[in-house]
């Protein structure tokens, strides 16, 4: 108990020390109905070949994003809820409806899935801003019997701890734990990881697969450091539901490889999705016998803490050689969604336009990636077409 009120108040002082962030709702409020009015908008990367189907991204923020391709449509860490450190705090871990009614209005065409139209949530790890908004969305927008959700057992332990509000659901929250050998990931074992096996969409127009990952340091002092209150697992559902941000340990960590089916169920496009925290160098890479059989056309690149990872994100890129790279969990997810015409706050404790500098510099060295694609949170969507 005293080491709990400990930690809270040292994490209370660091991080009022390091994220100087306060807005008052009325503000919140006026940004939101300012970005609101703003339609998508799209832009194509055209090839010589074009797929005749087109793949649509749409970034959430933090890691999240919603992937749309040929019917089938997946959530990556879906987080819209950006809160201030005080939020977070008191256990006051509230979804911004607002903002969810909005993206879902304007993606599906619903407030409401009911019918399934999002079938699949992939969890990178289970830290409140990839996991926090999940046990709300299948609460009040996604209650179907289709929606599954993959990720770690820590991610769907918390997600259990809501009990009641997603009782039709908790069949379909799936450890991807058992899928592996190994249970822990450290530094150095990333060799010989293996993949999960291949889970397909129920429209049969995509496939996904897990790969164990490590999760970037959130600070430098003399060599990367975690935040410790939010490091480890949960290893049973919680009895209170986790409305606290520290509730959300990290448990383990996966990136994503995202096939893209044709008709006859044949892999054409591949994605590759980093997009929840920055690894180190070997961890969690795409194995080369997938890169060979399926080269990759998009990869998810996450920004945050990049700089406190072993080496990030060169040699990954040099790994997966993909053609586009769109980066996310780039902007500061303490502040509100910011409006298009302002410039944007990036994530604290992280020099994005320098990680920009050196992908580019890389790029022009390489001759790959292609594109390289920076968004604001729910602002447009982003159609490519290879
Ligand atoms: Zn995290």
């Amino acid at each position: 108990m005293y080491m709990a009120l400990h930690q809270r108040t040292l994490f209370l002082i660091l991080a009022s020390c390091l994220f100087l962030v306060y807005c008052s709702p009325r503000r919140a409020a006026r940004l939101r109905r300012d970005w609101l009015d703003q339609s998508p908008q799209t832009y194509t990367l055209q090839r010589a070949k074009p797929n005749p189907d087109s793949l649509l991204v749409s970034y959430i923020g933090c890691g999240g994003y919603l992937l749309q391709y040929g019917g089938d449509k997946l959530l990556l860490d879906p987080f819209f809820s950006n809160l201030s450190m005080t939020q977070l705090n008191t256990g006051n871990l509230r979804p911004d409806y607002a903002l969810m009614d909005a993206f879902l209005q304007r993606e599906l065409g619903t407030k409401k899935d009911s019918t399934g139209q999002i079938s699949t949530i992939l969890i990178s790890h289970a830290h409140y801003d990839h996991l926090g908004d999940v046990p709300f969305l299948l609460q009040s927008y996604l209650r179907n019997p289709v929606v599954t959700l993959y990720g770690s057992t820590t991610a769907v332990n918390l997600v259990r701890s809501f009990g009641a509000p997603v009782p039709d659901t908790a069949r379909q929250l799936q450890s991807l734990e058992p899928f592996f050998k190994v249970h822990s990931v450290t530094e150095g074992e990333a060799s010989d990881l293996p993949v999960s096996p291949f889970f397909y969409l129920p429209g049969g127009r995509m496939r996904f697969a897990a790969i164990p990952s490590n999760h970037a340091g959130h600070y430098c002092f003399f060599g990367p450091h975690k935040l410790p209150f939010i490091n480890g697992h949960v290893l049973q559902p919680p009895a209170k539901p986790a409305y606290f941000g520290l509730k959300y340990k990290e448990g383990l960590n996966y990136n994503y490889v995202i096939d893209l089916l044709d008709p006859s169920g044949k892999p054409v496009y591949r994605i590759f999705s980093n997009a929840g925290a920055a690894c180190d160098r070997g961890v969690g890479y795409l194995p080369e016998n997938l890169i060979r059989e399926q080269p990759v056309d998009l990869m998810l690149l996450c920004g945050a803490n990049y700089n406190v990872a072993n080496d990030f994100p060169m040699p990954l890129l040099n790994a997966v050689q993909p053609r586009v790279v769109l980066m996310g969990h780039w902007e500061n997810f303490f502040k509100p969604v910011p409006k298009i015409q302002q410039k944007a706050a990036v994530v604290p404790n992280t020099n994005i336009p320098e990680l920009l500098e050196n992908v580019q510099q890389f790029a022009r060295e390489k001759g790959f990636p292609e594109k390289i694609l920076i968004e604001y949170p729910q602002k447009r969507q982003i159609m490519l077409r290879f």
